[in-house]
């Protein structure tokens, strides 16, 4: 379900939903790394879930992607592989400290 909000919630929703980037106003502009499109905040679409929650989709058809994946559009492209990178491995189950030996361990 879409959810149609005013203009001042649609902001408010964006600044809660996407934690990452900071939303100036509705002009402000992200571009979507998976379908390479720019979009602003009164495009995006708003999707209202059944517990009072919201959540974010590129406008794009067929496009689907979320907050995370959106950057500015005026990040260089070596920054947008890194943070790509960054989110590849923060979606890993295992973290991989490597600094703690015999794992398993309590802390003292
Ligand atoms: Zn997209």
């Amino acid at each position: 379900m879409i959810a149609h909000l005013k203009l001042d919630d649609r902001l408010s929703v964006l600044r809660s939903q996407d934690r990452l980037r900071n939303w100036r106003s509705l002009n402000d502009e992200r571009l979507c790394i998976i379908c390479k499109r720019k979009f602003n905040g009164r495009q995006i679409e708003i999707r209202r879930l059944r517990n009072h929650k919201y959540e974010l989709h590129c406008p794009t058809e067929g496009c689907n992607s979320s907050p995370h994946l959106w950057i500015y559009p005026a990040t260089p492209l070596v920054s947008y592989a890194l943070e790509l990178d960054w989110w590849r491995l923060a979606g890993q189950k295992h973290r991989t400290s490597g600094s703690e030996p015999g794992a398993g361990g309590q802390r003292v």
